[in-house]
């Protein structure tokens, strides 16, 4: 498997994949190390997980370095990732202890009710490459925190850092044949999917989760899916700072070369403020710098894709053809790598693909709207339902906007955020289940209930 710099479209590194063979024998060590890492104490494991994340941070600047190298994403966007998934490493530790011991329900003369949260056994996470350090995090941290033994296949986009993550997971102390690293694509994934897992968490596309979903079914096992998303933003006509706005929801979604499950796909303004906006936004997304992602003060990288630039052109092109209107970028960079120009679209409807499919990339459509009545209808006019985003001086306002909205996550005055403490779920095509927050601790684990007389 060639591992290629999207920055540079060089080969980096050549990996062998796993085969049917070693991925048998690899479940089979998990199978066999799995009960004597549950039988550690859970203050031990949470040392551990503890220690990987010292380990993290200490050697970040190298870290940052590989993940850019393969991801492209500039340096100091590498680095950031890294610390989010230390402070997300640092809330499941320190929490680990109050979900995961033995809950007693009801303690009576001669009666004891408890719940014992048992873990899973071996689970399988299938991951991507958009954020591999935050959404591995987000599984395998509490995944052997539970107890459970992990395989760990990374996207094909990111296999350097996974077998970053797994030299240092053994060096903080999880034992050898507790975690795996499953090396290779879609065939390997298949691969896995064939085993007897017993649980499949998986990040990725819906097109994808759909089918891993249906394909896992007839196991009866847990299958936790963190899918794409569309992700709205409403701006409303009683905002105090237009300029600010602009800045941050801009940042919203172009972050990460808007590869972000959570980016801001498509943005709705009241058509008070939106001349003002639509100015802002523009010289705010101009005022950034494209270029090689290893220099200081690179905004835009390459994209990870090459596949990308096309399903980019492509919506583009459509929105053009239907009426859109491009205010900046609108085509490939000619230069070397996968880059694509930051593209701001007007004039653009529910009609054009950039409205409703997920773009996953540096372009975003903003749409004129009369009232909360309209921008609310459009909001809610998606298959997906990550997150929803409303900017207002006006907390009742906000939140009664996103009410109405099916998302897992609502956001007044901020966006393309995601906090520890709270469940990371996706509803209709973003996925099923949550990771994060006591949920997603509590997501790898089968609960067992004791009625105790005596
Ligand atoms: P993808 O679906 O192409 O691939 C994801 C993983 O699935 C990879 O490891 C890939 O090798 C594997 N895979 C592909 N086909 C398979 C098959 N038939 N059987 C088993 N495994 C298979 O997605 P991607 O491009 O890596 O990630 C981008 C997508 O992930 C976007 O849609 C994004 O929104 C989503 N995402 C969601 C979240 C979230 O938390 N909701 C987080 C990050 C990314």
């Amino acid at each position: 498997m060639q591992i290629f710099n999207p920055a540079t479209e060089g080969i980096i590194n050549e990996l062998k994949e796993e085969g049917e063979q070693s991925v048998k024998k690899k479940f089979h060590e998990l199978k066999q190390a799995q009960p004597d890492w549950h039988k550690v104490a859970l203050v031990d494991r949470v040392t551990i997980l503890k220690k990987f994340s010292e380990l993290l941070k200490k050697n970040a600047e190298s870290l940052s370095l590989v993940l850019t190298s393969e991801v492209g994403k500039p340096l100091q966007q590498s680095r950031n990732e890294i610390n989010g998934a230390c402070a997300r490493i640092q809330w499941l530790t320190d929490n680990a202890s109050t979900y995961l011991s033995d809950e007693v329900m009801v303690q009576e003369k001669n009666l004891t009710e408890k719940i014992s949260y048992e873990p899973l056994g071996v689970v399988c996470n299938i991951s991507a490459w958009n954020y591999p350090y935050l959404v591995g995090v987000n599984v395998f941290v509490p995944a052997l925190l539970a107890g459970n033994a992990v395989i760990y296949k990374p996207s094909e986009y990111s296999t350097l850092t996974g077998l970053e993550i797994e030299k240092l997971l053994k060096e903080a102390g999880v034992p050898a044949n507790v975690f795996h690293v499953a090396i290779g694509g879609k065939g390997v994934g298949e691969m896995l999917l064939n085993t007897s897992f017993d649980g499949y968490f998986f990040t990725g596309s819906y097109k994808t989760g759909k089918y891993i979903y249906e394909k896992i079914a007839p196991k009866m096992v847990p299958c936790q899916l963190e899918l794409g998303g569309k992700d709205p933003l409403y701006v409303a006509d009683d905002i105090a700072d237009i300029k600010s706005v602009a800045a941050a929801t801009a940042d919203g979604a172009f972050y990460n070369n808007g590869q972000s499950c959570c980016a801001v796909e498509r943005i709705y303004v009241h058509e008070k403020v939106y001349d003002k906006y639509v100015e802002e936004f523009v010289k705010e997304v101009k005022s950034w710098k494209s270029g090689d992602p290893t220099e200081a003060g690179i905004y835009f990288g390459p994209l990870t894709r090459k596949d990308q630039l096309n399903v980019l052109k492509n919506q583009v092109d459509e929105a053009v053809q239907k009426g859109a209107k491009i205010l900046t970028g609108g085509k490939r960079v000619s230069s070397k790598g996968f880059y694509f120009e930051p593209t701001v679209l007007v004039n653009v409807n529910h009609s054009m693909k950039v409205m409703c499919e997920e773009s996953f990339g540096p372009i975003i459509g903003i749409m004129k709207v009369k009232n909360d009545k309209e921008a609310i209808e459009l909001m809610k006019d998606t298959e997906y339902g990550l997150t929803a985003s409303v900017y207002s001086s006006n907390q009742n306002r906000a939140e009664k906007i996103l009410q109405e909205i099916n998302t897992g996550t609502g956001y007044w005055n901020c966006c393309d955020r995601v906090s520890a403490a709270l469940p990371w779920s996706g509803r209709k095509h973003s996925g099923i289940g949550a990771t994060l927050s006591h949920a997603g601790l509590r997501a790898f684990t089968k609960p067992k209930s004791y009625h105790l007389r005596g």
